[in-house]
């Protein structure tokens, strides 16, 4: 019997729902189409056009009132930390030692789903996860077990010692208080290792501190971490926060840049040529309880601008780690789209950015992002025309992950991905 049954549902036809797009939105070509439909089938978008036929038994979902569009990419998130005004006045150290990898891992799932409710259907999580959360995260999306969004996750951020802390000497010693936010690596040996050990965890990126500390990576430091994780397929990320960490993180051909403080336009010129990633992380300033300072505010500005204008390949990125009274993690991240109107970046970029841009720097431009057939079925619609008031992807209405609704008129309906085993398989890693 369970032979036959396994049998019956392997040749089960795949369910398939048409989509009646009012308008469709494609970011690439900047440009708009009326009365598309778009069919999908199963986990993958079959068909796309204003003459698809729609066969018989498939589900209608009819969004003629609203602008379709594929789905938003963060580049840059911690969804496994949340630091708080209260009680550690917003210094994520005290986060590390009051919460733990299983509460962060919880933490992670909730945002993830808040991500998703906002339209990102993929998010880069940039590591500060504890002990791997964030592979929890991204096995249990993948398995079936929650929704969420597509994870690119980094594991552990790996450091020269310390990493971004500056704990005492008895704590970094006799306690080891800096593992597992961070991974000390400062040798070419401990750099092959940490590495690895992030690839044996579930790392799908590797994100590095090129210059937390004054004895940060030199070039050729950085190009073994790029050998290294180039072996098994992957990129690295670093966070540089110096003119001379950004030389060297450059110099060394690193795949994205995360923060702004040690980019100029002299970087800025170097990166449009080698094609560096620009994850600025540019935090606008109107984010209740995490105030900005005008001048800090300013910079970020003239940056971005600055950016934009040399042709840097920017993504959107928010290094959201922190709780906002009265907004989902979702709510806080399309905050950052202030700092890209207030950079005068036109709409039509801003959109690339958070779509097409995103899709390539989290390497999934052939599988997952454009709504084109063949393509993971992550769709998602908004009010209005994002080309005109980009402001409409704060209103996202519909959002559709893997072939399944996940949202319908403003509301979550999540209960098509909550199951009681891993359905797509315990094997996913
Ligand atoms: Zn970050």
């Amino acid at each position: 019997m369970l032979v036959a049954g396994i049998a019956l549902q392997a040749q089960a036809p795949l369910p398939v729902t048409a989509i009646r797009a009012g308008r469709l939105l494609d970011p690439e070509a900047d440009r708009i189409l009326t009365n598309q439909i778009i069919l999908v089938e199963g986990t993958r978008i079959r068909d796309v056009g204003p003459n698809v036929a729609i066969p018989a038994g498939a589900r209608v979902v009819d969004l003629s009132n609203l602008t379709v569009m594929p789905g938003l990419v963060d580049a840059h998130n911690h969804l496994a930390l949340t630091y708080k005004p209260e009680p550690e006045s917003n210094i994520y150290y005290y986060t590390y030692v009051a919460d733990s990898t299983a509460l962060r891992a919880i933490q992670a799932a909730s945002n993830g789903i808040q991500m998703l409710a906002s339209g990102f259907t993929i998010v880069r999580d940039m590591g500060n996860n504890g002990n791997y959360a964030d592979t929890a995260l991204r096995q249990a999306i993948e398995q079936g077990w929650i929704p969420g969004p597509t994870i690119i996750n980094a594991g552990i951020i790996i450091g020269g010692m310390g990493g971004q802390f500056f704990p005492t000497p008895e704590m970094a010693k006799d306690h080891n208080i800096v593992y597992p936010e961070y991974l000390d690596a400062d040798t070419p040996d401990e750099i092959v290792k940490a590495v690895r050990q992030n690839v044996l965890f579930g790392a799908r990126v590797i994100k590095i501190c090129v210059d937390c500390k004054p004895y940060g990576y030199t070039a050729d430091e950085i190009r073994l971490f790029i050998r290294e994780a180039a072996k098994v397929g992957m990129k690295v990320e670093g966070h540089v926060q110096t003119l001379n960490g950004a030389k060297n993180a450059i110099d060394a051909g690193i795949w994205s840049i995360a923060h702004s403080t040690g980019l100029n336009d002299e970087m800025h010129k170097l990166m449009a040529q080698k094609g560096i990633w620009r994850a600025g992380t540019d935090t606008p300033d109107n984010l209740a309880g995490h105030p900005v300072s005008a001048q800090a505010y300013q910079r970020t500005v003239a940056s971005l601008k600055n950016a934009y204008e040399n042709k840097v390949p920017l993504t959107f990125s928010t290094d959201a780690d922190y709780y906002v009274d009265g907004k989902t993690r979702g709510d806080v991240c399309l905050e950052f789209l202030k700092t890209w109107k207030d950079a005068g970046i036109p709409n039509a970029d801003i959109l690339r950015a958070i779509t097409i841009n995103g899709y390539k720097v989290s390497e999934t431009e052939k599988t997952r992002g454009p709504i084109k057939a063949g393509f993971a079925a992550d769709i998602i619609a908004v009010p209005g025309n994002p080309l005109d008031d980009v402001d409409a992807l704060r209103r996202v209405q519909f959002v559709m992950k893997d072939g399944e609704v996940f949202k319908r008129d403003g509301v979550m309906t999540p209960s098509a991905f909550f199951h009681g085993g891993p359905v797509n398989g315990w094997r996913i890693r």
